[in-house]
């Protein structure tokens, strides 16, 4: 499971989906995003939408990871 704590520890803040793919090795699709903010992600420094939580589909996707 994504622990959503554990990334805003690492980074200061949320990042984007792309960035939390890579960290947890697994592909994120917009579908599986929960989106509730859009700032530069801290990880690669870009404007994104940031994820905040994830849907059922994503959960499932994430969950032995
Ligand atoms: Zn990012």
């Amino acid at each position: 499971m994504i622990n959503f704590k554990e990334v805003r520890a690492e980074y200061g803040k949320l990042i984007c989906r792309k960035c939390l793919s890579k960290l947890y090795d697994v592909e994120l699709l917009p579908k599986d995003c929960i989106y509730e903010y859009h700032y530069e992600c801290p990880s690669c420094k870009t404007d994104q939408r940031i994820v905040s939580g994830l849907t059922t589909s994503g959960k499932l996707k994430t969950l032995f990871k």
